[in-house]
C-alpha cells in the first residue's frame, strides 16, 4: 500500500515511523514534511491546507490511503475533497472535525450523549462572561471557542486575567474548574465501532513542576502506573462509544482519530476537551507501544472495517517523550539555529531512544531550528524509569543554542511505577 500522510510536526513523524516500519506499506510519502520525516518518506511541497491540491498530489501519487495529521486541515475540509476524489482517507469530515474545532459544539454533543464534563456557559459578550466567572467562581477557565493550536485556554485565579482573556477572544466558553491529574485517550474509529489506544499523559506548561505558560505540549508518557485498570473500559463505555454514536445519528458520522482530554476528578471522570486528530506529543509515546503495524488500522477506520480488525496488540514497554523547544517558545520562538548531535542518538541511543522532528528544516548539510517545538526525543524502556534515563540520555547529546526542555516529564509516575 501507499500512503501519503498530511502535515509537518513531531506527530507526523512518529505516524511516518510507525508506517515506515509497517510490511504492507511499499511506498510512504508526506506533505509538506520536514527533516526528519525526509528520511523515511518522499516529501511533497504541498499546502497542507489545499484540499484540492492534496487531492491532486494523492491521486497522482495512487496512494490507497491518505493520513491527515493536524486540525487545521481537518477543520479546513481537506478529508472531504480527499474523500470525494474517492481515495480512502484517516480524518474526520470538517463537519464532524468540529468536535475540536468549536468548544460551544463539543458541549452540545456530549450534553445530548450525556457525557459527563465540566459544567460551563457559552459566552458572547462582556456581561456574560462576567456572570459565569461569578458563578463557577475561581480558580476561572476561559476557552476560546475557536481553534487556538492549544493556547487559546486560560486558567487562573486572577479574576482580571480571566476577563481580559475572554475581551480578547469573542465567543467563549467559560466553565467550571476540573481537578484532578489529566489522561489522553485516543480512539481510532470508523463512525460505528470505537477502539481505543492506550492511555498517555502530556505536560502542557513550558516549564518544570507545572509553571509557566500552557503550550501545544512539552513531554509526555504511557502507560499511566497510576491510573485505574478500568479507565480505559469506562470512558469507552460512558465517553467514546456515546460521543461516536451521538455523532451519526446526527447524520455527520465521525471518523479517524477521536482524542478525549480526560479530567479525573474526586467525583469521577470528566471530558476536558475532544480533539479531532492525534495528539501531539502524546502519539509519539502511544504509537511507541503499539505492536499492531498502523496502516492496516487506519484503513480500516477510513473503509469502515474496524469491526473485523483483530484486538490491537501493545508491547509491555513503557516509553517516554520529551520535547526541545526554541529559545523563547511559546512566545515569539527563536529559528535557524543549528541543531547537533543528531547522528550521536543513532549512533549511541538507537533503537531505544530516537529523535522525532516537529520545526525543522535542512539546510545544506545541516538540520536548523524552524518553529517553536522542535523535536520530541522519544524513548521506551522496560519501565518509566528506563524509558526517561534513556530519553534525557538522549535530550542531553543534542545541541540547539538557547534551547529549552522540561527535566520533569514523567519523573513522578517513573517513581510511582517503580
Ligand atoms: P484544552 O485546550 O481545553 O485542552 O485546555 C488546555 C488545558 O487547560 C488542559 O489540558 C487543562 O490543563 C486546562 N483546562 C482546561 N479546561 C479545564 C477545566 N475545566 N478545569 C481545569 N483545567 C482545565
Amino acid at each position: 500500500m501507499k500512503v501519503l500522510v498530511i502535515g509537518s510536526g513531531a506527530r507526523e513523524h512518529a505516524l511516518c515511523r510507525s508506517l515506515s516500519l509497517d510490511p504492507d506499506v511499499t511506498e510512504l510519502h508526506c506533505a509538506p514534511g520536514n527533516a526528519g520525516i525526509a528520511e523515511v518518506a518522499q516529501l511533497h511541497q504541498v499546502d497542507a491546507l489545499d484540499g484540492q491540491a492534496v487531492a491532486a498530489l494523492a491521486t497522482e501519487l495512487g496512494v490507497g490511503l491518505v493520513v491527515v495529521g493536524p486540525e487545521a486541515p481537518l477543520v479546513a475540509g481537506v478529508a472531504d475533497v480527499v474523500r470525494e476524489a474517492g481515495i480512502p482517507v484517516f480524518g474526520p469530515s470538517a463537519e464532524a472535525a468540529q468536535l475540536e474545532g468549536s468548544k460551544a459544539f463539543a458541549k452540545d454533543v456530549m450534553a445530548a450523549a450525556g457525557v459527563p464534563t465540566a459544567r460551563s456557559y457559552v459566552c458572547t459578550n462582556a456581561e456574560e462572561v462576567e456572570e459565569a466567572l461569578d458563578a463557577f467562581g475561581a480558580p476561572y477557565v476561559v476557552k476560546d471557542d475557536g481553534l487556538a493550536a492549544g493556547k487559546g485556554v486560560v486558567v487562573t485565579s486572577d479574576l482580571e486575567a480571566a476577563k481580559a482573556h475572554a475581551a480578547g477572544c469573542g465567543r467563549v466558553v467559560v466553565e467550571e474548574y476540573l481537578d484532578g491529574p489529566e489522561v489522553s485517550l485516543f480512539a481510532v474509529t470508523d463512525g460505528e465501532t470505537v477502539l481505543p489506544l492506550q492511555p498517555a499523559q502530556d505536560f502542557k506548561r513550558a516549564m518544570d513542576g507545572d509553571e509557566g505558560p500552557n503550550t501545544g505540549g512539552m513531554g509526555a508518557y504511557s502507560p499511566l502506573p497510576w491510573a485505574h485498570p478500568k479507565l480505559v473500559e469506562d470512558v469507552l463505555q460512558m465517553v467514546l462509544q456515546p460521543t461516536v454514536d451521538e455523532m451519526r445519528h446526527r447524520g455527520t458520522p465521525f471518523s479517524g482519530l477521536l482524542y478525549a482530554g480526560l479530567a479525573i476528578t474526586s467525583r469521577g471522570v470528566r471530558v476536558i476537551e475532544f480533539n479531532a486528530r492525534f495528539g501531539d506529543p502524546e502519539t509519539q509515546v502511544v504509537l511507541a507501544r503499539l505492536k499492531t503495524p498502523l496502516a492496516g488500522v487506519l484503513l480500516a477506520a477510513a473503509n469502515g472495517t474496524l469491526a473485523d480488525l483483530e484486538p490491537l496488540r501493545w508491547r509491555e514497554d513503557a516509553a517516554v517523550t520529551v520535547v526541545v523547544a526554541s529559545h523563547n517558545y511559546p512566545g515569539t520562538p527563536r529559528t535557524g539555529d543549528p541543531i547537533t548531535g543528531l547522528d550521536e542518538v543513532v549512533a549511541q541511543d538507537a533503537p531505544h531512544a530516537y529523535v522525532l522532528h516537529a520545526g525543522t528544516r535542512r539546510e545544506g548539510d545541516a538540520v536548523v531550528s524552524a518553529g517553536g517545538r522542535v523535536l520530541s526525543v522519544t524513548a521506551t524502556g522496560a519501565d518509566l524509569a528506563q524509558a526517561r534515563r534513556r530519553a534525557y540520555a538522549a535530550v542531553d547529546r543534542i545541541g540547539l543554542e538557547g534551547s529549552q526542555h522540561r527535566t520533569d516529564i514523567a519523573a513522578k509516575a517513573a517513581q510511582a511505577g517503580a
